[in-house]
């Protein structure tokens, strides 16, 4: 059995500092993330920027250009080949920023499809999949999860679910996003022209396959946390998944950590987010993680 890790403090600057860039990398980056409970590997799938939502808590500086256009997947793998092996040499942990973390810098937790968009709208999201696949296993990086850090817009594409199935057989692991219960609420905080109703089939029919995690981004608009009645039917959106037939790991529940785009969207305080996710455990009976 490994040893329990140590707490991952939210002061750090490799926690608060999720900066897409590392070194010469245009594709790969590390981060120390909470959710995913150590080092995580970051592959933005979107350099481009391109994003099916536009979320008022959005951290993606989109006033500067991306630093490439699509992805290019032998660098791609060429550079996370060579993180991993930074990471597993010691040479990570001796970086300025993780300093602090270094121990945790050792055990790559994940290899994560994230960054600065969607990852499900790129055209070959499954070639990608695969290449993260071959890679963890010629690095023998057994027990690391393939995390699909998504919106859910494009679970239903052919191609992206080629790629689930790529992640099923890997250590896979979906971070499907719902922040409301109601159509209007999805408008006001996730402002996509994608009907709300599709949003909730893909994670239906995504966890009807597998167990999924839902990751929720709890916060105040113009100082007003998330009203009771549109908890009320966020949880009844959760009641609703398992009633028929969705697995629902957990249900992350987190908050603004960085600048947003909308001054009015701010964080909550860890006793208020503690208290929503109180609520959302009695209402559903769910796990529900909380990172304040
Ligand atoms: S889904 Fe993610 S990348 Fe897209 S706008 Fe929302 S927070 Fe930003």
């Amino acid at each position: 059995m490994s040893a329990p890790l140590p707490p991952i403090n939210h002061h750090w600057i490799s926690v608060r500092n999720h900066h897409r860039s590392f070194a010469d990398f245009a594709f790969v980056y590390p981060v120390i993330s909470r959710r995913s409970r150590g080092l995580s590997l970051g592959i933005n799938l979107n350099p481009n920027k391109r994003c099916n939502f536009d979320c008022i808590y959005c951290e993606v500086d989109r006033f500067t250009p991306g630093k490439a256009g699509e992805i290019n997947v032998p660098q791609m793998r060429a550079e996370l080949t060579a993180l991993i092996r930074l990471a597993k040499s010691g040479e990570l942990g001796r970086q300025p920023k993780f300093l602090e973390a270094a121990e945790l810098t050792r055990d790559i937790r994940d290899l994560a499809f994230s960054g600065d968009g969607e990852p499900t709208m790129i055209h070959n999201f499954a070639e990608c999949v695969q290449a993260v696949a071959d890679i963890k296993r010629a690095e023998a990086l057994d027990p690391t999860s393939i995390v699909l850090i998504t919106d859910a817009a494009g679970l239903d594409k052919t191609d992206v679910k080629r790629g689930l199935e790529i992640m099923d057989a890997n250590q896979g692991e979906i971070w499907g996003k719902l922040d409301a219960g109601t159509e209007a609420y999805y408008r006001q905080v996730n402002r996509s022209f994608i009907r709300f109703d599709r949003i909730l089939s893909n994670l239906l029919e995504t966890a009807r396959v597998r167990p999924i995690v839902i990751q929720t981004l709890l916060l105040k608009v113009r100082q007003e946390i998330m009203p009771p009645g549109e908890l009320a039917a966020y949880c009844q959106r959760l009641i609703d998944l398992v009633r028929q037939g969705g697995q629902i790991k957990e249900i992350h529940a987190y908050t603004v950590a960085r600048p947003t785009p909308e001054t009015y969207a701010t964080r909550l305080e860890p006793q208020a987010l503690h208290a929503l996710a109180e609520q959302i455990r009695q209402a559903t009976g769910l796990k529900v993680s909380e990172f304040a």
